[in-house]
């Protein structure tokens, strides 16, 4: 099956009935975009920015951002690229870049809200990506976003490069979208998706601020099931806000390469799965073993249930 799965893995996902889902893969190393592309990717939904400033000793300038995220670009040759603006704090420190000592860094300042206290940096790096996607489309998100007045924020920024930046030297067709990863943001998920182009769901934080278990803990991580109803639920309400306003949804979690979670998933209407790029193939193979229907129908059923435990029972004895 393994075999079949990468032999077909050029085809675009599809459910067996033809619904489209695609498969994007997340990448944190933009030298890796051309292998993604070779496993079947079809494009990146996810690339975690931080990554690149983490292999620096400072603060990369424009020029070497530009020159990374144009490594990105030429791989997809088209194909969409998802960057997502640098996410550091909580588990992820940047050395030169020090966050004061918190008690709860996961609670503290991170993701979008420390870069908002440097905007210089921000600034900094959406002007890289726009003048390195130049005249291609380019959709760039912003992490651990809790309400839209930190959107604002950033958009505010991005609309100001934008009139800033002539037409011809930077991208075309720009799309600025949240991560959804804190229940604030799914909760407010119908006046979000008036202001945003679109919502990537990141279960992994999702999962650890519904169910409150830290998502790296020894002991208790395992009980972090983004298949919790609660979690599906805040997935539901997203997914619904933006379709009802013609915006497109994603989910960039790991719960978006778990093979009982894909059907899930589909079912409650997502749209793009992003993935890490070697579980590309079998995401693929996983969405041909099933129609639409079929996965509304586990959907439902999940979201019936009370627990995670009982949602992975409930889809086994199917
Ligand atoms: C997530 O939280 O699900 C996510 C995709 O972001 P990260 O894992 O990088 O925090
Ligand atoms: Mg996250």
């Amino acid at each position: 099956l393994e075999r079949d799965a990468f032999a077909a893995r050029f085809e675009e996902g599809r459910t067996r009935d033809g619904h489209r889902v695609e498969v994007a893969a997340n990448l944190g190393n933009t030298a890796h975009t051309a292998d993604a592309v070779e496993r079947g990717a079809e494009g990146v939904g996810l690339l975690r920015t931080e990554f690149i400033f983490m292999a620096h000793a400072e603060a990369p300038d424009l020029d070497t951002q530009v020159a990374e995220y144009r490594q990105a670009i030429e791989a997809l040759d088209g194909r969409p690229l998802v960057a997502r603006t640098l996410d550091v704090g909580g588990d992820k420190p940047l050395p030169y870049w020090p966050v004061p000592q918190e008690d709860n860094p996961f609670l503290g300042l991170r993701g979008i809200r420390l870069a908002l206290t440097q905007p210089d940096v921000l600034e900094t790096q959406l002007r890289a990506l726009l003048t390195a996607a130049t005249g291609k489309p380019l959709r760039i998100m912003l992490p651990m976003v809790k309400d839209i007045a930190e959107f604002r924020q950033a958009k505010a920024i991005h609309d100001r490069l934008l009139e800033e930046i002539p037409e011809t030297e930077r991208a075309t067709d720009v799309q600025l979208g949240v991560m959804i990863e804190v229940p604030s943001c799914a909760l407010l998920a119908p006046s979000l998706a008036e202001e945003v182009d679109f919502f990537s769901i990141g279960t992994n934080d999702l999962t650890q601020y519904t169910l409150a278990i830290d998502r790296g803990h020894p002991e208790l991580s395992a009980q972090a099931d983004g298949l919790h109803p609660a979690v599906l639920r805040l997935i539901q309400m997203t997914v619904d806000a933006a379709h009802a306003r013609g915006k497109w949804v994603g989910v960039c979690g790991e719960l978006a390469s778990d093979a009982q979670a894909v059907p899930v998933l589909v079912g409650l209407g997502v749209d793009e799965l992003s993935v890490s790029a070697r579980q590309v193939p079998m995401v693929k193979a996983r969405l041909r073993e099933f129609d639409l229907a079929e996965a509304q129908h586990q959907a439902r059923l999940a979201l019936a249930q009370a627990t995670s435990e009982a949602v992975r029972d409930a889809l086994e004895a199917l």
